[in-house]
Order: structure tokens, then C-alpha cells, then sequence
């Protein structure tokens, strides 16, 4: 007997992301750039991310340094174009393993983060793109630098530390419609000549298209929900 299952596999939804944002970027996006997916996934295992790699997908992301280096020292041995993203809250104490194994990190947040990752990258030799999370709802909860601090502090990074700042990511309040905080966004990047913007995930992505984002982070629309 054949047991029907309409559950599509990881390999399908990754298929129906591409297909929407190309929809959504030729609909919105400023010169046709695509933007790139960074496919979140924190808490699945690599043999559920293995089929995902397989599909050619090579950007990834994920909140945990300690969960990271658990699987992707060994993935990327096998696939040696891996990009990955940290986009999750980073300890001091933990910015030599981030810089060793993230080639972008996307949650600079304060002075001695800035300071610590700017040492350790140019001990490590080693190039790492930087963004600055911006707390863009002014959420006591989140981390980020609050909108009305984020120009100064990304000047602070240039001129003082030395560190470049590339990209600008924040997450919305749950709940409330992301767009005007993604324009928000668009406007401090604007103001500051930075190119790169991280921002939608599985539930809004289409509005970060829409405004401006040239990475959004997609976990639970490619992999399913997470056990936690
Ligand atoms: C988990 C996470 C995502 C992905 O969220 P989904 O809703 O599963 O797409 C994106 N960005 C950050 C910072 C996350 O922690």
C-alpha cells in the first residue's frame, strides 16, 4: 500500500522560497538583484540540512556559536563554498570561535563587541563581513543598537576600531506589520551608504523584498518547525 503523504520535503519548500523571492524581487526590487537566502538552521541537524546543500543552497545561518561548530566544521569540509551567517546574540568570550568558523556576523551590537571582533579578525587574518543589529522596535527584550544611536555607532566601528560595517539586520516586533520598520531600516542604511540589508524570515521575507533587503533569513518555510 502506499501511504500518501502531502507533507513537502525540505528539497520542495527551498524550491517554492526561490521561486518567491525571484517573484518578489522582479515585482519590487531595485535592479533585479535577487536578494540571497540565508537558510536558517538552528536546531536541525545536518542530516536534515544535507538534502538543503544538495539543492545547491549555500548560505546558512545560525544563533548558536557552540551549536554551530557542532555541524558545520564537518559540512563545510564536504562543500567548501559555505557562507555562514551568525545572526544570533554573540559573548565576548566567544567571538575567537565565531570569527574561526562564520564568514558573516550579523549581530554587532556594542563598542566592545565591535572592539573584540576587530582584534580577533585581524589575528585571525581571516575576512569576515560585518553587519549591526539595529533594535528597531526599541524592544527592551531584544538586543540591537536603538535606531536613533545606530549612525553614530557604525561611525564609532569605522573611524575609532577600524571595523568596516557592511550591513544593517534588525527583527521586527512580533505581531505588528514589519514594512515600516524594514523602510526604517532602508532609510538608516541609506543614510549611511551601506549596501547590504538583512531583514525578513519565513513570515514576512516578501515585505523585506519589498523594502530593499538584499538577504532575508527563511528557517521554518524550508525546514519545517523546530522542536523548540
Ligand atoms: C530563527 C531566526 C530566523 C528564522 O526564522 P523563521 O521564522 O523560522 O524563518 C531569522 N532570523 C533570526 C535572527 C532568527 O533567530
Amino acid at each position: 500500500m502506499h501511504a500518501s503523504n502531502n507533507m513537502p520535503t525540505s528539497a520542495q519548500r527551498l524550491t517554492s522560497i526561490y521561486q518567491r523571492i525571484e517573484i518578489s524581487a522582479k515585482r519590487f526590487g531595485s535592479g533585479g538583484v535577487i536578494p540571497k537566502l540565508v537558510a536558517v538552521s538552528k536546531t536541525i541537524p545536518s542530516a536534515e540540512i544535507a538534502p538543503v546543500l544538495d539543492m545547491g543552497q549555500r548560505i546558512f545561518g545560525e544563533n548558536r556559536v557552540q551549536e554551530a561548530q557542532g555541524k558545520w566544521p564537518e559540512l563545510k569540509k564536504q562543500f567548501q563554498d559555505i557562507e555562514l551567517h551568525l545572526i544570533g546574540p554573540l559573548q565576548s568570550n566567544k567571538v575567537k570561535d565565531a570569527v574561526g568558523l562564520f564568514d558573516v556576523i550579523q549581530t554587532v551590537d556594542r563598542e566592545k563587541l565591535a572592539r573584540a571582533l576587530f582584534g580577533e579578525i585581524s589575528r585571525q587574518g581571516k575576512e569576515v563581513t560585518c553587519f549591526v543589529q539595529v533594535n528597531i522596535g526599541l524592544e527592551s527584550q531584544k538586543s540591537g543598537v536603538l535606531p536613533d544611536d545606530v549612525v553614530s555607532f557604525v561611525n564609532m566601528c569605522k573611524h575609532d576600531i577600524g571595523l568596516k560595517i557592511s550591513g544593517l539586520m534588525c527583527i521586527p516586533p512580533a505581531g505588528e506589520a514589519a514594512g515600516p520598520y524594514f523602510a526604517l531600516l532602508h532609510q538608516l542604511a541609506k543614510e549611511l551608504n551601506i549596501t547590504l540589508l538583512s531583514m525578513g524570515m519565513s513570515s514576512d521575507f516578501e515585505t523585506g523584498i519589498e523594502m530593499g533587503a538584499t538577504h532575508v533569513r527563511v528557517g521554518t518555510a524550508i525546514f519545517g518547525a523546530r522542536d523548540q
